[in-house]
């Protein structure tokens, strides 16, 4: 175990918290809820950042700002769109040190002031689609907030698209959800469930909300982003008409989708272990670390010249770190760049240069091998695609094993309390008895998953005729 971080067996919330703190992620701020990220959680997110904004722009996508207040009357507009987030805005009364004519809402999302602006911009259907991509920061007053996974200020990015057609805006919002499954799998090696959100689940003011979600290593769900299909309700609510190709005026219609720094807690949440960070390398900020090993003066000269060298031809490709300090001991470096998830960590010591060798150790799995100095950059590289690849397998296989479907209520409640996962149970429809298994339970419809395949059966609760199944989880 890692000096000051609690077991995962012991007490996983601590773990958590310990492991963000300790592997220097982030940091509480002097206001509650908030959250200082440090540059190593920040270079997290701007790995993430880079990803996803190259995907974005692969699918047509443009980045452009919009303002952080939004006056009050905006948000209600929308009358979903107010109850649902009017009550955890932060809003800015004074200004200049006078009271404001109209108060300003610190932008909890986006939706109403970008509609705002596109009622200024579309008039025709040559004007669509508009597909624009904001990185922002966002305000909701939680109550109860966890560094990364739930925070009264975040980071985040919020997709913003404007369509001619309902047919256009389904499939925008499905092709943004399926970009943010294959950004969970290839680069954060997260295997999810995509799905649709029940009515009692969907986002405010939105026809049909959809998103991925995860299992976490204490088996529950963690909903890792969402896309939304806003149908035309916020051009209904902000006036934004076009003249269709049919010289007719219509109405806009519109998706939203995001994903936000809580990924971050996602990605600790499923590979990390009590040694610390465990980071899939493409999202590593340092892939590899070189850490010299020597006791005389003599030694040291003569290591470091060899680690120098190979430092220079790894560089290229990787990024990388050589830490030569002198004021820690190796095997505090070992520990603390473990606590910190680097992936790959070669030693050389004064007998690895008499051999012509390094050691390799592998994060994830403890595993060391000496390799000879040729093929260090080669066997570094096969290391970390391995990784990679690995920590998809592992999760996916953890998923598998605590995925189970119920089929009476009985079981539903026994399996929920003594293995927790992903619940695969049939369900009416109902948003009431949906509610009812909620209190009894504290489960929740995660999603209907859209890969789940036909199949009659009772709804678990009431008894009534249901199509599929659906999955419930307790949730962060
Ligand atoms: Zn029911």
């Amino acid at each position: 175990m890692a000096k000051g971080i609690t077991k995962r067996s012991e007490d996983y919330a601590q773990w958590y918290t310990d492991l963000v703190l300790r592997a220097e992620l982030a940091d509480y701020a002097p206001v509650r809820g908030c959250m200082v990220i440090r540059p190593h959680g920040y270079a997290i997110w701007e790995k993430m950042q880079a990803a996803l904004d190259r995907m974005f722009k692969e699918t047509g996508h443009v980045n452009a700002y919009f303002p952080l207040f939004i006056p009050e009357s905006f948000l209600h507009r929308e009358a979903e769109h107010v109850e649902g987030f009017a009550p955890q805005c932060a809003v800015v009364t004074h200004g200049g040190g006078k009271k404001l004519e109209e108060p300003l809402y610190v932008r909890p999302t986006s939706e109403t002031v970008i509609w705002y602006m596109y009622g200024k911009w579309i008039q025709s259907y040559r004007d669509l689609p508009i597909l624009i991509n904001q990185w922002a920061n966002v305000v909701r007053w939680e109550m109860r907030t966890r560094l990364f996974l739930r925070t009264t200020e975040f980071l985040w990015q919020e997709g913003h698209t404007a369509h001619a057609s309902m047919e256009e805006a389904e499939e925008e919002a499905l092709r943004m959800l399926n970009v943010y499954r294959t950004f969970a799998e290839e680069y954060m090696a997260l295997p999810v469930i995509v799905g649709q959100k029940t009515e009692l689940e969907k986002f405010a003011g939105a026809v049909r909300t959809y998103s991925i979600e995860a299992l976490t290593q204490d088996k529950r769900a963690i909903q890792a982003g969402t896309s939304h299909n806003l149908g035309q309700n916020f051009a209904k609510a902000f006036n934004v008409t076009f003249l269709n190709k049919n010289n007719e005026l219509e109405y806009v219609y519109a998706t939203s989708w995001g994903v936000s720094t809580r990924l971050i807690g996602a990605l600790i949440m499923a590979h990390s272990d009590d040694q610390g960070l465990v980071l899939p390398p493409r999202l590593a900020p340092i892939e590899v670390v070189i850490v010299p090993i020597y006791r005389t003066e003599e030694e040291r000269q003569q290591v470091l010249s060899v680690a120098e060298k190979l430092a220079t031809q790894l560089r290229p490709s990787l990024t990388l770190k050589l830490d030569d300090r002198d004021t820690v001991t190796p095997g505090f470096k070992f520990n603390e760049w473990e606590l910190k998830g680097v992936p790959v960590r070669v030693e050389i010591g004064p007998r690895d240069l008499e051999k012509q060798q390094a050691v390799l150790a592998r994060r994830d799995t403890g595993e060391k091998r000496p390799v000879p100095l040729p093929q260090v950059r080669g066997r570094v590289e096969t290391t970390l695609e391995a990784m990679q690849q690995d920590l998809y397998e592992r999760a996916l296989a953890f998923r598998e094993a605590n995925t189970f479907p119920v089929d009476t209520y009985q079981e539903f409640q026994e399996i929920l309390a003594e293995k927790g996962g992903f619940l695969l149970a049939h369900w009416c429809g109902d948003s009431a008895c949906e509610l009812a298994i909620q209190e009894e339970t504290k489960a929740t419809i995660r999603c209907l998953p859209l890969e789940a395949s036909e199949e009659a059966g009772e709804c678990v609760r009431c008894g009534k005729p249901s199509s599929r199944r659906v999955v419930f989880a307790k949730a962060y």
